[in-house]
Formats: C-alpha cells, sequence, structure tokens
C-alpha cells in the first residue's frame, strides 16, 4: 500500500535556523495552496488508479497553523482521493504553541493517531535564539494535552549543536524529553545553511565543535537506549513497534506519493519532486503539468544507488540478496571497492550478506553516502 504525504508550506513565522520550503501564514497564499492542492491529488488519482494508503503523513512548516477547517479539509481530500486503510498511521507535525485542545479534538476527528512534535531543546535562552515560539513549560503542556485527548503515540523532535549548548546541557534535554515517555524521539544537529538569518548572526555565538557534537551524538545513543527508546535509524529511536511506518517507507525503498510544494514520491521505480517554491508550485498548478504525470527519464542505476543509501540509514543495514533480487544489482559487488575502503576506515561493516554502518559511521553517514551515491 502507497503512503501518502502532503506538505503545508506555512509557519506562524520563520525560524531563525530554518531553510526549510515555508512561509509565514497568509490567508490569501492558503486559500491558493489548498486550491492547488486538490488539483494535484485529483490528477494523481487519475494518474495512479485506484491506490489506498496505509500511510499519511501531515508535514512542514507547521501543518495546525491551517486552523481546524483547514487541516480537515486537507485530510479529507487526501482520504478522499487515495482513502486510508484500517489501521493506518496517520501523522501530524506540530509545534507545541500550536496544540490547542480545538486543534487536537480536529486532528483526533480526522484520524490523526500519531504525533510529532518539535521541541527542538528546554533551554529558554536558546527556544528563543532558534526563533521558536514557545517556552520549555509550554512544550510540556502541550504534550500532556495531547496525552489528554488520546494520543498515545507521540514523537518528539530533539536539536544538538545549538549555540553556547554544551554536552551537559544536551544530555539534561534529552533526560527532560525522556521524562515525557514519548513513544519515539528524532535528534538532529543543527546545521545553517548561507541564507538563513542564524548564520548571518553565527558570530554572536559558541557553537559545539565537531568533536563536541560526535560526543553528543554518542552521548544520545546511550541515553536513549537506557530510556527505552531503540535506534532504528541514524536519527530516530523509537519504542518498539512505534517506529514511524510512513518514514520507514522512505528508507525501505517503497512507494509513496508527496503532495504540495517540494514533496517528492517514489512511485513504480521512479522519483519525482515538485517545485519547492510556493510560487513555482501555483505556476505547476496553472499548468496541470505536475511531475508524476510527466516523468523524467529515469537512470536506473542512479535509482539503484539512492536505494542503497537510503537503506543504509537503517541501523538494520542492508541485505545484500534482497537489494539484489529487487533491483537487479549486488551491492557487495557494485560498491565492491567503495565498501572495502569503507570497511577499512571502519565506517561500514560487512558481514555474509549484511552491510551496516558501524557506530562511527552513523555519525559521519554523509561522509559514506558521498561514496556511494
Ligand atoms: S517551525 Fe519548522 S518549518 Fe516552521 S519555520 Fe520553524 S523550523 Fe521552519
Amino acid at each position: 500500500m502507497l503512503g501518502i504525504y502532503v506538505h503545508v508550506p506555512f509557519c506562524s513565522s520563520r525560524c531563525s535556523y530554518c531553510d526549510f520550503a515555508t512561509n509565514v501564514y497568509d490567508e490569501d497564499l492558503v486559500r491558493r495552496y489548498v486550491v492547488a492542492l486538490g488539483g494535484e491529488l485529483e490528477a494523481a488519482a487519475l494518474y495512479v488508479g485506484e491506490a489506498r494508503a496505509d500511510t499519511l503523513y501531515l508535514g512542514g512548516g507547521t501543518p495546525p497553523v491551517l486552523g481546524a477547517e483547514g487541516l480537515g479539509r486537507i485530510l479529507t481530500a487526501a482520504a478522499n482521493h487515495f482513502p486510508v486503510a484500517p489501521g493506518a498511521e496517520v501523522t501530524c507535525e506540530a509545534n507545541p504553541e500550536t496544540l490547542s485542545p480545538e486543534i487536537l479534538d480536529a486532528l483526533a476527528a480526522a484520524g490523526v493517531n500519531r504525533l510529532s512534535l518539535g521541541m527542538q531543546t528546554f533551554d529558554a535562552a536558546t527556544l528563543t535564539i532558534l526563533g521558536r515560539r514557545h517556552e520549555p513549560t509550554e512544550a510540556e503542556d502541550a504534550y500532556w494535552r495531547a496525552r489528554a485527548k488520546g494520543f498515545d503515540n507521540v514523537s518528539l523532535d530533539m536539536m544538538y549543536g545549538l549555540p553556547g549548548q554544551e554536552r551537559r546541557g544536551w544530555a539534561a534535554d534529552l533526560r527532560r524529553a525522556l521524562a515525557l515517555k514519548p513513544e519515539h524521539v528524532s535528534i538532529y544537529a543543527l546545521t545553517l545553511e548561507a541564507d538563513v538569518e542564524l548564520f548571518r548572526e553565527r558570530a554572536a555565538y559558541v557553537f559545539p565543535g565537531d568533536d563536541e557534537q560526535a560526543a553528543m551524538y554518542y552521548d544520545a545513543l546511550e541515553l536513549l537506549a537506557a530510556g527505552g527508546l531503540v535506534q532504528y535509524e541514524i536519527s530516530n529511536f523509537a519504542r518498539p513497534g512505534r517506529e514511524c511506518r510512513h518514514n520507514l517507507k522512505y528508507w525501505r525503498d517503497e512507494e509513496y506519493l508527496g503532495f504540495g510544494p517540494s514533496a517528492a514520491s517514489h512511485w513504480r521505480r521512479g522519483r519525482y519532486r515538485n517545485p519547492r517554491e510556493l510560487d513555482e508550485y501555483f505556476a505547476e498548478a496553472a499548468t496541470g503539468r505536475w511531475p508524476l504525470a510527466n516523468p523524467e527519464p529515469s537512470d536506473p542505476y542512479r535509482e539503484m544507488r539512492t536505494a542503497a543509501v537510503l537503506g543504509l540509514r537503517l541501523t538494520a543495514g542492508l541485505d545484500a540478496a534482497a537489494f539484489e533480487e529487487r533491483t537487479g544489482v549486488n551491492p557487495k559487488v557494485y560498491y565492491k571497492n567503495e565498501l572495502a575502503e569503507l570497511a577499512g576506515t571502519g565506517l561500514v561493516t560487512v558481514d555474509g550478506d549484511n552491510v551496516r554502518l558501524s557506530r562511527r559511521g552513523l555519525f559521519l553517514s554523509d561522509e559514506v553516502f558521498s561514496r556511494l551515491i
């Protein structure tokens, strides 16, 4: 069954480090976006035909800024075109300050059964530097409100490598997150693109260096494991059975359709991406020439390399025989020289048919992937 992703490119304001495809909320833009999205869903349903979804993921941006009505419309439109199977995982990303009781009710009524909450840190001063709009205690209150409304599958996003952050502070953040007993935690290192506000202001802050960031990553592996969360991907940790089923589709090379600006699709061994910016997305909507119906010629080897790199993100690694059955290429043969070198430097382990990142390779995965893509 398919995974469906809907990108909601709106936030209440722009965080200082953000380089995502998102815009500050504007009623007129939202109205045009909802219309364009409806057209895109309709066109894709005609092209793909009857298909059911077992995961639906509303990401952003900050989907709850659309309000209860907007959220309901989008989720209904997606489910009308791609019916959601019983037992499907339906996720909505949210920031703590957006989770009012009304929004939580609307999400529950629309079938959302998993929340992904952008906590990032519990340090109030750092939240201000990051341009986040919530206070640490507000984030905890939002979490408990969601629990009280019956949400029993909640993921928390946490960040390290933040301005002024030290290992002790990061460990304290993780302990405070674990005290909430979430089903899932994702950890991300702060990376600053040259066009974001915090990059321009970076001289005003002290950032942890590479070695300290590596130590923070390894600290997280220990702390989260001790808290009962099993690492299943470079940045993702879950209680057994609570891994994000939607994101697993990306890493397991399964099929998914993405809607909205910057959303990506993987269907019938082709990969497609919508334009990143909202105005380009509107232009595409006006012509009706969606990427899914007008694919670029695909390169099977590039497709295979992408699948290999995505699969290696999982801590279980790649099964060479299963990968060969699926793609016609045995990664141990295709990457013979690269794997020998990466194993020699301790970044990858090869054990029979299993190829996976070592503990060090998990932290230095970009280095590994640049050799394989
Ligand atoms: S809430 Fe997320 S998507 Fe929105 S501006 Fe902040 S970091 Fe970017």
